[in-house]
């Protein structure tokens, strides 16, 4: 197991005169936090019997119900509840998968870069990650098909291709349509099982959310959800939906892991769902991150050196920064905190030591006006670091 960079950047990055682009941590203090204690006076007063009980490892039936019609907004219209399994964030979804599909030295492919706890769940598992290329319209089929016969030709067990095809963590990118449909077809060819990690979807700054890519694929593709980032990380609760044979394994690895999900959280989570006005909420998010999103853009287009790219998300928390003349992103991290801004330096969400010169920016947290200064700091420190 290895420290995650993010994690170890916290507690620095937490100090209130730093402009922490850093973190992922959703803007909870827009939720209305007098619904949300209402929400869980009444599960306790009308459901408390149940409520702080055990549950079932898969999830409580009202809640998966719910999940589906959520998982409709992004047109996935055939999810039946006995196919989901609530789990405890959808990073627990990810790690029972790993738990269930992959032995020490199985290859689980990646985009490169990609989720830096994702990489840290598959070593944990003794996974062999291998990055497939990207550019600014994701996954490249290509590049999985080529790499897929190399992986064959060396005699490698390929189990999973995990993917952030919607305003990716840490890219901001998103997988064209035509993309999602040829990359299916590639791993369905190769017997390779599809993650679709989607915590990001709903959060689209262009009108309607996207067609998951679940939606086209039910037998091919594990699709992992969660509330973290439309509602609050500290319920705790996301889900997988996946064919049967994989969703009764699922269940089977919830109860060795977890024994029942928090029935407390699952019934605050659909009572939330079911008496307070979600969707208008939703809009409320996407408003307040495209604000955020446009500061960031603006700002980088104001202040960045000649030669830094970037990327230009339509939905989500982030953007990835490349910077020009070999500067070091970890090494410079120290001078940026002096300067009182926090990024993720790019090598972390690579397993394979890439990324050196690339950084995580996130918008999702600081309001618009000190997203704006911490890019003007950073740009600061960059100019200098190109001077050196
Ligand atoms: N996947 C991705 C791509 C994420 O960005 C995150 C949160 N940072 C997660 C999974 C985990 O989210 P949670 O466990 O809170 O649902």
């Amino acid at each position: 197991m290895i420290a995650s960079e993010v994690r170890a950047l916290f507690a620095v990055a937490s100090r209130p005169e730093i402009v922490s682009l850093a973190g992922g941590m959703p803007a909870v203090d827009a939720l209305p936090m007098e619904a949300v204690a209402a929400t869980v006076a009444e599960v306790v007063t009308r459901r408390g019997a149940q409520a702080l009980q055990y549950g079932s490892a898969q999830g409580d039936p009202d809640l998966r119900a719910r999940i589906c019609d959520v998982m409709a907004l992004e047109g996935i219209t055939d999810a039946h509840p006995d196919s989901v399994v609530v789990t405890a964030g959808s990073q627990q979804a990810l790690d029972l998968l790993t738990r269930v599909f992959v032995d020490p030295g199985d290859v689980v492919l990646t985009e490169g870069p990609t989720y830096v706890t994702a990489i840290n769940t598959f070593a944990a598992y003794q996974a062999r990650i291998v990055h497939v290329p990207m550019d600014d319209d994701g996954l490249v089929p290509d590049g999985l098909a080529q790499m897929l016969r190399r992986l064959a030709a060396e005699g490698a067990r390929v189990k999973l291709l995990y993917t952030v095809p919607t305003f990716q963590n840490p890219g901001g990118i998103t997988l064209t349509a035509q993309r999602r449909a040829e990359v299916v077809e590639i791993c369905r060819r190769a017997g390779v099982l599809v993650v679709e990690d989607n915590p990001y979807g709903l959060l689209s700054f262009t009108g309607e959310p996207g067609r998951a890519i679940r939606a086209d694929a039910p037998d091919d593709v594990v699709y992992l959800g969660s509330f973290s980032k439309t509602l609050a990380p500290g319920m705790r609760v996301g889900w997988a939906l996946a064919p049967p044979a994989v969703t009764a394994r699922l269940v089977l690895a919830a109860e060795s892991a977890i024994l029942s999900q928090s029935m407390f959280t699952q019934l605050s989570v659909e009572h939330y769902l079911a008496t307070q006005p979600w969707a208008e909420q939703l809009k409320g998010l996407r408003e307040l991150y495209r604000e955020r999103r446009d500061a960031m853009l603006d700002a980088l287009a104001a202040s960045m050196p000649v030669g830094a790219r970037w990327t230009r998300p339509d939905g989500g928390f982030f953007v990835w920064l490349t910077l020009p003349g070999g500067v070091d992103t970890k090494a410079m991290l120290p001078r940026a905190i002096a300067a009182r801004v926090a990024y993720v330096p790019g090598v972390g969400f690579y397993a394979d030591g890439s990324g050196r010169s690339s950084m995580r920016l996130s918008y999702c947290y600081p309001p618009a006006e000190r997203v704006r200064d911490g890019v003007e700091r950073l740009a600061q420190v960059i100019t200098a670091e190109l001077r050196l």
